[in-house]
């Protein structure tokens, strides 16, 4: 299979001096040449300057956690995709969980979002995923497939190289509780045959599906050893060198 991927979702914390020092300390344990995997830190808008800054001279990639639909304009409080790009970004994550509870956006918004980075040419990290309710009622593939089937609707297959997809049970995110291997190789796989159905078999496994939900050094041996999942979306445990180099050494060690 192709490299795995760690991406770390920093959310709403480390300010600018903050997100220095976690950056500095990675590129001191992780200079170029390091490491095989991809690997992505996403800090907020506001770091995205002294992260990139700090990891220069490191294979690390630095992505945005949202942007708008337009290039610029009358939106206060949002950046865009030339802005994030100028930055030095080349990732955005897009349709967080949180973003789709706590800030109204639905699978449409999500997938506009998605086609506006792809088209940038940036590489979108789309986020999908069940409520606990709808896995209790057995709904998860629907929930995830109409979700996917949004996305896909509004790019093309040429656009798959560009496209990850991070399935993140909603029920499993900061709560501690992991989706089990086995619960996470079913969706994965899911996912991916919906994209061969969509698409083809080549394309399908030119994107990467990765797992997001309570991931650290402690679960993702069996997490990442599943079929399926080419890596982790990771959000507390990205927020100490340790832990989030402790997750980028299994990625390579499983590569
Ligand atoms: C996330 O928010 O993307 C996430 C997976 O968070 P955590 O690892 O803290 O569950």
């Amino acid at each position: 299979m192709s490299n795995f991927m760690i991406a770390g979702n920093w959310k709403m914390n480390c300010g600018p001096s903050e997100a220095k020092k976690l950056s500095d300390d990675l590129a001191k344990r992780w200079p170029s040449g390091s490491f095989q995997c991809d690997v992505v830190v996403s800090p907020p808008s506001i770091s995205i300057l002294s992260v990139v800054d700090a990891l220069k001279g490191t294979d690390i990639a630095t992505s945005a956690q949202n942007v708008h639909t337009e290039d610029s304009g009358a939106y206060t409080g949002e950046i865009s995709t030339p802005m994030v790009k100028d930055a030095g970004c080349s990732y955005v994550i897009v349709g967080h969980s949180e973003r789709r509870e706590y800030y109204g956006e639905d699978n449409d918004l999500v997938a506009e979002k998605a086609r506006k980075v792809i088209l940038d040419d940036l590489t979108a990290i789309v986020c999908v995923g069940e409520k606990l309710e709808q896995r209790k009622s057995g709904n998860q593939e629907k929930v995830v497939m109409e979700q996917l089937d949004a996305v896909l609707n509004k790019i093309t297959i040429d656009h798959a190289p560009k496209l990850v997809i991070a399935y993140e049970p909603i029920w499993a995110i900061g709560t501690g509780e992991t989706a089990s291997p086995k619960q996470a190789q079913e969706m994965h796989l899911f996912i991916r045959n919906f994209l061969k159905e969509r698409w083809n078999e080549k394309r399908s496994s030119e994107v990467k599906i990765l797992y997001g939900g309570s991931m650290k050094p402690a679960n993702a041996e069996e997490l990442l050893s599943q079929n399926d999942v080419d890596g982790g979306l990771i959000g507390g445990a990205s927020l100490k060198e340790e832990s989030f180099s402790g997750l980028i050494e299994i990625a390579e060690k499983l590569s």
